[in-house]
């Protein structure tokens, strides 16, 4: 038949399968999305269940507001949600949900069928879908709330159906979708079951900390420092994982934004920043953040499956972050996992965990992991020799020969308690006993800490010494290299380089920080400017400040195989224990490998 028109409005089945295109990846996106809407209705508890990797089976059970019935028949249909009216809510979306699209994508692609009841009708209403069309309607019973469950995913696209991985591959992506959620709602009490066995039973009415617990298992408390500060309209709370339980890859990154579970290049950014020098490249470190902002500041409307939001001041949100992951990796008002009572009324009182609890995790620190620096100084912390010598306390007395290097009082962050030097073995490494365990300190790496901290210090006052070349030398640079560095000359000088522009891509240099005496002036600009990114510009001086003093602490530390006098490991022990982050070198390599008495024990079968 001749027709005017070639553009045809779709189908509503098709369109529905489209959608589901972009929302319903996987197994593990159906549980989102059921897992948001009975968060958005109130549930106070969710029970979700999933069967070979959730291709026959994702459901879950909610206790949440119901729906009647003519709203569960639209809740199927697309664009239909109670939560959103017009344009306007969208700059101001307190949901998880919004788009009205996931009942209707998920329905499209499965075999699905929905229970509800409000508490207060007498009975619900089930519906029956296969593949986007309406089997069954019919009243149903059941306890207030929702029940979906969605089988045979995928069942009627079978190109969708050939992009599913492995069982094990979709389950890991389905505890990783329960384990978000279930940091993000603590107070909200989450069961999964697996293959009809229960996988995870979280209690409601939880804190953060007893999500961690329950979790996390292999985490130890003394791995993460708490996380709580607030800046430019950002407040940052949570928890941060020490230097030394960094991960290879960045699954264990937990960040949410308003509640929302949500990542953006602008927190990427913001972590990077807050552990620069603290960890090699390609480690990453384990983090669980709640960023509370305006919610007109972010537009969570930016992704199908809302995974990555906007922000509108990014230059906040990082340097928010950042300062927030600093502060609490360095500061020594630092709180570790164990929870403070919170000070403000209401605030439900954290549950402390059972002291043989905490000991337990503790011993599951294998080796490499560093203790939590002790900041509860016993009593005697400062004259440690002194008291170990004045005995009848717990304090461990030492043999004689032994000198005993307490940790400074104010050496907040300090590592240890109190140590004994025992010697240096491999013409290397640096052996002492700790109150708990057996340490073994790399001299280079640590002596690097050190004097990156000091060179900081004297950046931070401005007193960088500076020494005047004999004869000033002339610099010719990469056309890319001597770009970056015209746009440094400032900070370069407060770094105690006498630099100046000579025209075309060359440089005259006159003077070097006095850290570099002897050093070649184009090798080691040439150096500097390699090491900014040209795309993070606006973090250039403090780049080419934190490279100069790494490049510097690297040249003037202990060389790896000195050996070192007894005096001088005394020092060195002693510095870093000052350090406000004594665990790595700038290049993030560790300072020290410390194994506990308990660890020892357990290889030696005594426990
Ligand atoms: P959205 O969550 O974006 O609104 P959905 O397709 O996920 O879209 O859900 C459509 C509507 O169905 C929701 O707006 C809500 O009113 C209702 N709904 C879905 N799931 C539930 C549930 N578990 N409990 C109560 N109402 C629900
Ligand atoms: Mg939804």
């Amino acid at each position: 038949m001749a027709t005017d028109t070639l553009i045809r409005v779709l189908p509503d089945h098709v369109a529905n399968q489209i959608a589901a295109g972009e929302v319903v990846e996987r197994p593990a996106s159906v549980l989102k999305e059921l897992l948001e809407n009975a968060l958005d209705a109130g549930a106070t508890q969710c029970d979700a269940a999933a069967a070979a990797g959730g291709r026959t089976l994702v459901a879950l059970e909610d206790n949440g507001a119901g729906m009647s019935r003519d709203d569960a028949l639209l809740s199927i249909e697309r664009h239909a949600t109670s939560k959103i009216r017009g344009v306007d809510d969208l700059d101001r979306i307190a949901t998880l949900g919004f788009r009205g699209e996931a009942l209707a994508a998920i329905a499209s692609v499965a075999r699905f069928r929905l229970r509800t009841r409000r508490a207060a009708d007498r009975v619900g209403t089930e519906l029956v879908v296969a593949g986007g069309k309406l089997q069954d309607v019919r009243e149903a019973g059941g306890p207030p709330g929702t029940a979906v469950e969605v089988r045979a995913l995928f069942f009627n696209v079978p190109a969708r159906r050939k992009f599913l991985r492995s069982e094990a591959t979709e389950l890991a992506h389905l505890r990783q979708v329960f384990v978000t959620q279930a940091l993000a709602h603590p107070a909200v009490g989450l069961s999964l079951t697996i293959d009809g066995r229960p996988a995870y039973r979280l209690p409601a009415g939880a804190a953060l900390e007893d999500r961690l617990r329950d979790l996390f298992a292999g985490l130890a408390p003394t791995d993460l420092r708490r996380v709580d500060h607030a800046a430019g309209g950002v407040r940052v709370t949570g928890y941060a994982g020490l230097p030394a339980v960094g991960r290879a890859t960045r699954a264990e990154q937990y960040l949410f934004v308003n509640g929302r579970p949500a990542g953006a290049p602008t927190l990427g950014a913001a972590l990077r920043e807050g552990y620069r020098t603290l960890l090699p490249r390609e480690r990453y470190p384990v983090v669980f953040l709640f960023l509370e902002l305006d919610p007109a500041g972010v537009d969570v409307n930016v992704h199908p499956t809302k995974r990555e939001v906007r922000f509108r001041d990014a230059g906040a949100v990082r340097d928010a972050g950042a300062a927030a992951l600093r502060q609490a990796l360095a500061g020594p008002g630092a709180g570790t996992f164990v929870p403070r009572v919170a000070a403000g009324a209401g605030a439900p009182a954290p549950r402390f965990p059972p002291p043989a609890l905490l000991a337990g995790l503790d011993a599951g620190g294998g080796p490499g992991r560093i203790p939590y620096p002790r900041r509860e100084a016993p009593p005697d912390a400062g004259s440690p020799v002194g008291s170990a010598a004045s005995g009848g306390t717990a304090a461990p007395r030492f043999p004689a020969s032994f000198p005993a290097v307490g940790a400074d009082p104010s050496a907040a962050a300090a590592p240890w308690r109190w140590c004994r030097i025992l010697g240096q073995v491999g013409g290397l490494y640096v052996v002492m006993e700790t109150e708990d365990g057996l340490a073994l300190m790399d001299p280079h790496a640590a002596h690097e800490r050190v004097l990156f901290e000091r060179f900081l210090a004297q950046a931070a006052r401005g007193d960088i010494p500076s020494q005047a070349l004999l004869v000033p030398e002339t610099v010719d640079l990469p056309p890319r290299a001597a770009h970056s560095l015209r746009r440094h000359l400032a900070a370069l000088k407060a770094l105690g380089f006498g630099v100046a522009e000579f025209g075309g891509d060359s440089f005259v240099v006159d003077a070097l920080p006095q850290c570099f005496a002897g050093v070649a002036p184009r090798a080691l600009l040439a150096a500097l400017a390699d090491s900014l990114d040209p795309a993070d510009a606006p973090r250039g001086a403090s780049r080419l400040l934190d490279e100069t003093i790494a490049r510097a602490s690297c040249r003037e530390a202990v060389k790896a195989h000195q050996a070192l006098s007894l005096p001088e490991m005394e020092a060195l022990v002693a510095q870093l224990a000052r350090a406000d982050m004594p665990y790595t070198c700038p290049h993030g390599r560790p300072t020290l490998i410390h194994i506990s008495f308990q660890e020892w024990a357990r290889k030696f079968g005594r426990e």
